[in-house]
């Protein structure tokens, strides 16, 4: 999600302050209070729990594929009142398993989730970790990989070691920031009208938008005195030969540049993955500027499954999402939006706002999307806010024919025909 919903509260603070009254007092206590707000006021309702609420298939176990929402909130927020979990999916293939993203809580989800059953399970695969095949993340912000490396750290002892493919689990995701050359390009900073452009330390200089394969080397070497003790003293394999680490490459001569923020409209999905299971196409997607952002498609012989991850109203979505059996979808609340940033707006507020839902997507343009894709059920996570109440969110069905689902925590969906 787009830190800019940051800069957007500090204004609605401030903006509060200045006007006084009420709104004040919660509003300064910074992001949280302004999202526990945006839900409902006075207080936000309670979130059903998990797996709970309308809509998912109840017997989705009975389909030999199926979905399972792990965590469906978006933002890098602890959602006041919410029992939503950080986003995360997994899409179960006649036992083998598929997870798209790893936000905060997702993993403690997945384990909830017990996805393989015990009579798939090998001896000494506690959870069914050993069922995973491959990994894929849509993009780098902090609410999509916070519980990423809890599959390293801890699959260890939890069922990794006894996988009985002896293949390693394949994970993708997002290349470093860089151009068609392979030149380093930063992302703009971000000014408000008028202002002029502060100076601002860079993080790590020698490599400062690093990819997947370079963030996960980092993390091998952050956590080396862990993993050096457990491959010495409990004589564990080696974890960079349990996974097989990759950027995406974006294809050639599309016209991509990072900070060009007009994503190249109207580009093939290219296939990033593939197996005797499932194939798996991506797009580029609207989230800038953190870039590249990917949305996913994964096709199986039962039906197919599309992540939108974290974008703006898509073209390329809608390519990539054509006939899909499920399009999870991101979405902000408009009601989220207008607390942050009740109108009248000033040019600072308005070119927030739009910068916000440039990176983002409306219920109603969600419905739209899905209906012009002709999918067959729109089902919503990355939700935001993640306390948001279900009439914030039923715009959808104003452009949307099909099934839509207001995604829980682990609820579930069948794909394609019934039956293991
Ligand atoms: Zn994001």
């Amino acid at each position: 999600m787009c830190e800019v919903v940051n800069q957007a509260v500090q204004q609605a603070v401030s903006r509060r302050r200045l006007l006084g009254g009420a709104g004040a007092a919660a509003l300064a206590t910074g992001v949280t209070a302004a999202a526990g707000s945006a839900a409902a006021s006075p207080a936000p309702p309670a979130s059903p729990a998990p797996g709970k609420g309308p809509g998912g298939d109840a017997d989705a176990r009975r389909y030999r594929s199926w979905l399972t929402l792990l965590g469906t909130s978006g933002g890098p927020v602890w959602w006041p009142g919410s029992e939503r979990e950080g986003i995360g999916s997994a899409v179960v293939v006649d036992g083998d398993v598929y997870l798209v993203d790893f936000g905060d809580g997702s993993g403690k989800r997945f384990k909830q989730a017990a996805l393989v059953p015990p009579e798939m399970r090998t001896p000494g695969g506690f959870w069914g970790e050993e069922m995973i095949r491959a990994m894929f993340l849509t993009h780098l912000h902090s609410d999509h990989v916070a519980d990423y490396f809890d599959y390293f750290m801890l699959g260890w002892t939890n069922g990794l070691r006894s996988r009985p493919s002896q293949q390693p689990i394949q994970v993708f995701g997002p290349g470093r920031r860089i151009d068609e050359h392979g030149n380093v390009v930063m992302e703009p900073i971000f000014t408000k009208p008028g202002e002029s452009t502060p100076d601002i330390r860079v993080e790590n200089p020698n490599n400062p938008v690093p990819g997947t394969v370079d963030m996960t080397n980092s993390l091998y070497q952050a956590f080396a005195l862990d993993i050096n003790d457990r491959m010495r003293d409990n004589r564990y394999p080696d974890l960079r030969e349990i996974f097989a680490i990759n950027d995406i490459a974006i294809p050639d001569g599309i016209g991509y540049h990072p900070n060009d923020n007009h994503t190249p409209q109207g580009m093939e999905p290219f296939e990033v993955y593939r197996d005797d299971k499932v194939r798996v196409t991506a797009t580029l997607v609207d989230h800038f500027p953190l870039v590249p952002a990917f949305a996913f498609r994964f096709d199986t012989d039962d039906g197919s499954v599309v992540f939108s991850g974290d974008t703006g109203p898509s073209r390329n979505l809608v390519t990539l999402a054509r006939g899909a059996d499920i399009l999870v979808h991101e979405v902000i609340t408009q009601q989220w939006v207008d607390v942050l940033m009740p109108p009248p707006l000033t040019p600072t507020e308005e070119a927030l706002r739009n910068h916000l839902l440039s990176a983002h997507t409306l219920p109603e343009d969600a419905g739209r999307i899905a209906e012009q894709a002709g999918v067959g059920t729109l089902a919503f996570s990355h939700i935001v806010p993640g306390n948001a109440p279900d009439e914030h969110l039923n715009g959808a069905r104003k452009h949307f024919s099909g099934r839509l689902v207001i995604g829980r925590d682990l609820m579930e969906f069948g794909i394609g025909k019934r039956g293991r």
